[in-house]
């Protein structure tokens, strides 16, 4: 293709509300044969929000809601948007958190009313921090997971007080973009960071056979270089700090403009509404533009 067509071609996407940072890029777009797709933010709209609380240890509700809302105040993730939401609905004032400290794909801790709070995966908490969890809890963990929930633990001064079960919903365009994309003859993958029930349970809903679930950020870099070991051309969509590596390791990285402002950085092209479909006519642009299709 000409460089006027090329430049048709990114004006084009603009108006489709698809950013491409630069003409070079619809040349990857169009030879691009594997689709990695994030979860969380990517196939599912990402506003999470409470669907269970249990307390644990003789702890009351009202209070691991409150300590962990405190506790995830400082974290842009959406698990702790749905648990701050909650925990204000009961509390209109959440106690301060001091030393608050983030761990991408794990959890967060904080210090709130000289308690050091944990809230994050479980077995972060069990293998990271030796928090001791009975057959009771461990059961019910499985029991939120089993029903399709992110089960989200939460501990204090080494004592496991609670667990906090998160749902999200598919947006009403995912499933028809997937399709549109096995159409085009791309082979999609679901990778996320949460645990395989959500992740089959998300990928059924929406037509994705493979799946790879509790998956750090360092491990989604690692499935898109094992992806191009095998000679694929590999885009990864995504919307978290979480995704960013992967997305810079991809040969094509999209990110959702509805996502952290990381991992618009790492990515090639920015999907401005954050609508998977607009990623499947980002590549017919592209083949378009360079001529594969009409
Ligand atoms: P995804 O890959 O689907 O976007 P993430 O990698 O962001 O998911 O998160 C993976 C898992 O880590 C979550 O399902 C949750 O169990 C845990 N987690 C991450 N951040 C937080 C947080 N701020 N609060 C509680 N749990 C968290
Ligand atoms: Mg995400």
């Amino acid at each position: 293709a000409t460089p006027t067509a090329l430049l048709v071609g990114t004006g084009r996407g603009a108006g489709l509300g698809i950013l491409i940072k630069g003409p070079q890029v619809l040349e990857s777009t169009r030879r691009v044969d594997t689709i990695v797709i994030d979860k969380t933010g990517t196939i599912t709209d990402g506003r999470m929000a409470l669907a269970r609380l249990a307390a644990l240890d003789g702890e009351d509700e009202a209070d691991v809601l409150r300590l962990a809302g405190a506790a995830e105040n400082g974290s842009e993730h959406p698990i702790a948007a749905a648990i701050v939401d909650a925990a204000r609905g009961r509390d209109e004032e959440l106690p301060p958190a001091e030393a608050f400290e983030s761990m991408q794909g794990f959890g967060v801790q904080a210090v709130v009313d000289g308690h050091l709070v944990l809230v994050g995966r479980l077995p972060w908490l069990v293998g990271h921090w030796q928090v001791p969890v009975t057959d009771e809890a461990a059961r019910l963990h499985h029991d939120q997971e089993q029903a399709g929930l992110t089960s989200v633990a939460v501990a204090w001064d080494g004592r496991l007080r609670g667990l906090i079960a998160i749902g999200d919903t598919v947006k009403p365009t995912s499933a028809a973009a997937v399709r549109r994309l096995r159409a085009l003859g791309l082979h999609p993958v679901l990778l996320t960071g949460d645990n395989a029930g959500v992740a089959r349970a998300v990928a059924d809903l929406v037509g994705i056979d493979d799946v790879i679930a509790g998956a750090l950020p360092a491990d989604k870099a690692d499935v898109v270089r094992r992806l191009q070991g095998d000679g694929r051309v590999v885009a990864m969509v995504g919307d978290g700090v979480n995704d960013a590596i992967a997305l810079a390791t991809a040969d094509l990285g999209i990110a959702m403009g509805t996502g952290t402002d990381v991992a618009i950085e790492a990515s090639d092209i920015t999907l401005v509404h954050g609508d998977l479909q607009t990623a499947v006519d980002a590549i017919r642009l592209a083949r378009r533009t360079l001529g594969t299709i009409k």
